[in-house]
């Protein structure tokens, strides 16, 4: 199979060729689907598996099906650290290359807090966050408006909480509207990812490649 095959819009298909992907990994494969559908994903997948073209091609589809009215921002993806979190970008920023108008945005612990806030407030449609800074920029800064996420994304799910990001996940759920799509992605699988999932999943399709 290639990715002709996903029935992807041209400007990701090119932004994907452009990347020297040709065809897609077995979790894009499994993953890319199911997704564009809307609905809710667990997946079992380690660095290395192609998992954030995993979630950034559908999530890329999916805003683009819809375009926002006004500047908002769609999407969150937590991941456990600032590295992984600009790499999730520059992945994100190549595959939407020809895409006009999606924007992104950094909530990172270790960068310029002002300067973040204010590339915030201009609401870019998918922020990429590790679970302390988001926290941080929506209880100190009016800046940050969360109110029309569609789309949440845990990246290392079981990394985050071995970080010790439990209660921070449970509070990001309660901010973010209850209508959403999630995609948590975690190499293993225990009880507190199963925890995890039964706080913040409705009805999972699960992704074991
Ligand atoms: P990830 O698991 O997302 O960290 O990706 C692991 C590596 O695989 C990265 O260097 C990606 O650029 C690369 N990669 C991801 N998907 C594909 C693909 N479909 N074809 C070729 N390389 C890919």
């Amino acid at each position: 199979t290639n990715f002709n095959s996903l029935s992807l819009s041209r400007p990701v298909l090119k932004g994907l060729s452009n990347l020297g992907y040709t065809k897609p990994s077995p979790i894009q494969s499994a993953t890319i689907p199911i997704a564009l559908l809307g609905k809710d994903i667990i997946a079992g997948a380690v660095t290395g598996s192609g998992k954030t073209a995993a979630f950034m091609i559908p999530i890329i589809e999916r805003l683009l099906f819809k375009p926002a009215k006004v500047a908002s921002t769609r999407v969150i993806v937590l991941t456990p650290t600032r590295e992984l979190a600009i790499q999730i970008s520059d992945v994100g920023k190549k595959i939407a290359q020809f895409v006009p108008d999606i924007t992104f945005g950094l909530a990172v612990g270790g960068l310029n807090l002002r300067q973040q806030e204010q590339q915030l407030k201009l609401r870019p449609d998918i922020v990429i966050a590790t679970p302390g800074r988001f926290i941080d920029h929506v209880r100190n800064s009016s800046s940050f408006n969360v109110d029309s996420v569609e789309i949440l994304v845990m990246d290392e799910a079981d990394r985050m909480l071995e970080e010790g990001f439990q209660d921070e996940l449970s509070e990001i759920m309660q901010l973010l509207p209850n209508k959403r799509q999630n995609l948590l992605f975690s190499a293993t699988m225990n009880s507190k990812i199963k925890q995890l999932v039964s706080l913040s999943l409705r009805k999972p399709v699960r992704i074991m490649i």
